[in-house]
């Protein structure tokens, strides 16, 4: 059989610990036999991000920017105790999904993988909910302080050219907690923009909701830049796809997608995707079924697992241990990256293979092989047998057709 040629390369970002062992298992079990795989390799791994001074993370997001599609192995944050770990660590190196999410300027979409045998808490939910969270400003980045006695505060803005303009919030008669935030017009229209590509993308009804009844000016204007760049720019594309876009009250909205049936992409603002998507991707189940993409409002597409890199997991692959971690979300990230690389260069065969990997996944533990994560989760009446990665990845690959 000849394998699956690509035109332009995908930007493959390695990573740490058992994903970083999961990576080389995915690629040599599922991908390589199947595809003459084209990649521009940036090793993300802890240790080579600080031999280059973290430039490898920065190198890695302008060529997810020229080249357009990206996949993401997890990568170590790391911390005080990793510092600790690794002594080697020249400083402590910032998330690098933020430095990718600061270059790409995107927003990051969460949505968990649907099988027959893992059914969400809630009964209603037969289709995925997409939560995309809006990842910059708000409480994020407030000020905020605590005045032990009564006062008043005024806001003072002192515009560029001069102009000053002052606002008195409140004059209390007792100790007070208070907060100043923002958010930018800039980062608002790119929240929206990728929300409205990722809406086409996948072909899915956007709902944004924000609690403008009571936050007139501030949550109203997130509103009025949502409807602005939807008319001008967006509502003949969406018509032309027979798909909606939705704006709600947030009360309203929580409300309509606990009754609602899925399949709908969720956009917040960034308190409220914080909270939602922890609750929607526990209500759907395992953390390893929970994919993550990350848009940038000019298209380009990052995808990974919504998981770290699974530590405990490495420490026992260390000791020689057999290990069952799941690799379902990882593999979804490759399938993701294929199908858009195969979208975007007109390769049929290519998202075809993507699609076929997908399926294949889901037929394994549909037929009750899955690894250990899962097997607790199961519904009555179906079958679960614990068995370890490099066994769910042969039983997927046996189910290629
Ligand atoms: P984690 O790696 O997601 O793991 C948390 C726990 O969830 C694991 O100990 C494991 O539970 C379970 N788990 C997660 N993924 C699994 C999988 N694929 N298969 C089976 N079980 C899985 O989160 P963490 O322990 O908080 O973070 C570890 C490292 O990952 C940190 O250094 C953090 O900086 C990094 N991280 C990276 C990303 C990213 O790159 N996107 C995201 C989050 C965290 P059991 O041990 O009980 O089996
Ligand atoms: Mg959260």
């Amino acid at each position: 059989m000849s394998k699956i040629q690509m035109t332009t390369p995908l930007v493959e970002i390695d990573g740490d610990e058992m994903t970083r062992v999961l990576w080389q298992m995915i690629k040599d079990t599922l991908i390589l036999p199947y595809i003459d795989l084209k990649t521009e390799y940036y090793d993300l791994g802890l240790l080579n991000r600080n031999a280059t001074d973290d430039q490898v993370t920065v190198d890695a997001a302008n060529a997810a920017k020229k080249l357009g599609v990206a996949v993401k192995c997890a990568t170590i944050t790391p911390n005080k105790q990793r510092m600790e770990e690794f002594p080697e660590l020249k400083q402590m190196w910032r998330s690098p999904n933020g430095t990718l999410r600061a270059i790409l300027d995107g927003t990051v979409f969460r949505a968990p993988i649907s099988v027959a045998c893992v059914k969400p808490s809630v009964k209603t939910w037969v289709s995925p909910i997409t939560i995309a969270r809006h990842a910059y400003g708000d409480v994020y980045s407030g000020v905020e302080f605590y005045a032990d006695e009564p006062g008043d505060v005024k806001m003072i803005f002192t515009g560029k050219s001069g102009k000053t303009s002052e606002y008195q919030l409140q004059t209390l008669d007792s100790p007070a907690v208070w907060r100043g935030m923002h958010n930018k017009d800039t980062s608002i229209l790119s929240f929206a923009r990728s929300c409205f590509n990722y809406a086409l993308s996948t072909r899915q009804d956007l709902w944004f909701s924000t609690k403008d009844t009571i936050s007139k000016i501030y949550d109203g204007h997130f509103k009025e830049i949502f409807e602005e760049e939807y008319e001008a720019n967006y509502r003949a594309e969406f018509e032309k796809l027979g798909i909606t876009y939705f704006y709600t009250l947030i009360d309203d909205a929580v409300a309509r997608v606990m009754r609602s049936r899925g399949g709908i992409i969720w956009a917040l603002k960034n308190y409220d995707g914080d909270v939602m998507s922890d609750m929607v991707s526990s209500a759907f189940g395992a953390l390893a079924l929970m994919t993550s993409v990350l848009v940038s409002p000019d298209g380009v597409y990052e995808f990974e697992a919504a998981h770290g890199t699974v530590t405990r997991h490495y420490y026992r692959y260390l000791k020689g241990e057999t290990t069952s971690t799941n690799p379902v979300a990882t593999i979804f990230a490759w399938t993701g990256a294929l199908k858009k690389r195969g979208e975007l260069d007109g390769l049929a065969e290519l998202s075809g293979f993507a699609e076929r990997l997908e399926r294949a996944c889901i037929a394994t533990l549909e037929a009750g092989v899955m690894t250990r994560d899962l097997v607790g989760l199961v519904e009555p009446g179906f079958e679960a047998r614990a068995v370890s990665t490099q066994e769910f990845l042969d039983a997927v690959r046996g189910s290629m057709i």
